[in-house]
């Protein structure tokens, strides 16, 4: 696992950024799919997002829970220009992904297991495929497909807790030995443009009628 073993390097990625910015990018994914597929479901959309966010809420939460406890982050924060460092933050981050509650959350929400067992429970609820509960699930599925496509050597184990196999993708989202900053640049070339297009579209199509 990189996270102990190659500190220095992390480091310099964590710098950039590109780390924090991987959430972001599975909501931006999700509701662009979802503005493009089923733009008529507003609703379904945004619980689609909300799925494909999910998976990793536990590391927002963590980060401020064991930010205050071990006092990286505090109130004074807020006030005073007492900001913690990169090195600290950086810190913190590591201690969320070596944390057995944190490990035993991320692994859960990325597993194929839990999500199918949760896609089972919501479909005999709702019995049908594209209920706003199913569009969750969806989107929950694309953050684990995405993350398998996109983790090599922090890939999380996709049978977890039946089996601890882990498919290592040859492509990182962030790590420079696996294309991690050519990814992150055509990753955001492409949620730029199509970013831009949803914009247009929405502008032209308010447009139409009064003319
Ligand atoms: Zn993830």
């Amino acid at each position: 696992m990189c996270y102990t073993e190659c500190r220095s390097s992390c480091f310099s990625v964590f710098q950039r950024g590109c780390g924090a910015v991987n959430t972001v990018h599975h909501a931006a994914w999700t509701y662009i799919a979802g503005k493009i597929s089923i733009p008529e479901r507003k609703a379904g959309v945004r619980w689609a997002t909300a799925g494909a966010v999910m998976p990793d809420v536990s590391y927002v939460v963590l980060f401020f829970g064991m930010g205050v406890e071990r006092g990286t982050l505090h109130a004074g924060m807020l006030l005073s220009a007492d900001a913690p460092s990169r090195w600290e933050l950086h810190e913190l981050v590591h201690a969320i992904f070596e944390h057995p509650l944190g490990i035993l959350l991320r692994n859960s929400a990325h597993s194929l297991v839990f999500w199918a067992g949760a896609a089972l429970l919501f479909w005999l609820l709702t019995r049908t495929l594209l209920s706003n509960a199913m569009l969750f699930v969806w989107g929950w599925l694309g953050h684990i497909l995405l993350d398998a496509l996109t983790h090599v050597t922090d890939a999380t184990p996709l049978f977890y807790p039946f089996s601890e196999w882990t498919f290592p993708a040859f492509v990182s989202y962030w790590d420079p030995a696996y294309y991690g900053p050519l990814f992150s640049l055509v990753s955001n070339l492409l949620l730029l443009a199509c970013g831009t297009f949803l914009v247009l579209r929405h502008y032209l199509r308010r447009k139409r009628p009064s003319e």
